[in-house]
């Protein structure tokens, strides 16, 4: 096992656009020994994303350093960016028995699986495709060419919401919010943890 577990280690995913941002900011609002690991990116900064707080933005070279340096407890490359969760921060978290949030794509959820084995998956679904779609047009953040890979994509991963522990429909953000509330709460009473 790479990472020792004090905290939950809580792994999100889900498609582009099925809310998993919103929710998790409302979940970090809501409670305080709830923390969120900023990962690194090498895509661009969009508009009132801050370096440090939504991720750490780096080159290329400097991510591939870090790579090299074995900094990350997992890295993939989505939408022809890498994407990478830096362990120290995690395991920091971890240690002082917070909770923490891994918000990532599936490759990484699934690279997190093999290493920590009382992480907690879940999957968040939009509440259907038609909808999903409309919420990544609205958002407006995407070029055309872009817009297309993250609607086929979202086909795809789908298909791997078994292989979570938990599937929470995004109906409204609250609701979603109570059913991960009801997660957390039931993962951290589980005799099989202490
Ligand atoms: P965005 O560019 O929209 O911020 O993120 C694109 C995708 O990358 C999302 O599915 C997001 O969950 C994922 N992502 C963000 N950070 C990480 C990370 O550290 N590792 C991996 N594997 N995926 C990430």
């Amino acid at each position: 096992m790479d990472i020792n577990t004090k905290g939950v280690l809580i792994v999100i995913s889900g498609p582009s656009g099925a809310g998993k941002g919103t929710i998790c900011k409302a979940l970090l609002e809501k409670d305080k020994n709830l923390h969120i690991s900023v990962s690194a990116t090498t895509r661009s900064p969009r508009a009132g994303e801050v370096d440090g707080v939504n991720y750490h933005f780096m080159t290329k070279e400097e991510f591939k350093d870090r790579i090299e340096k074995d900094d990350f407890l997992e890295f993939a490359e989505v939408y022809g960016n890498f994407y990478g969760t830096p362990k120290s921060g995690v395991q920091e978290l971890l240690d002082k028995g917070y909770n923490v949030i891994l918000e990532i794509d599936i490759q990484g959820a699934l690279k997190v699986k093999e290493k920590v084995d009382d992480g907690v998956f879940i999957f968040i679904l939009p509440p259907s495709m038609e909808e999903l779609k409309a919420r990544i047009i609205n958002r407006g953040s995407e070029t055309e060419a872009s817009l297309m890979t993250r609607f086929k994509s979202a086909y795809q991963e789908i298909n791997y919401v078994s292989k979570y522990n938990y599937a929470v429909v995004n109906d409204t953000v609250e609701e979603a919010v109570r059913k991960i509330e009801g997660i957390l709460l039931a993962e951290t009473c589980r005799v099989d943890r202490i």
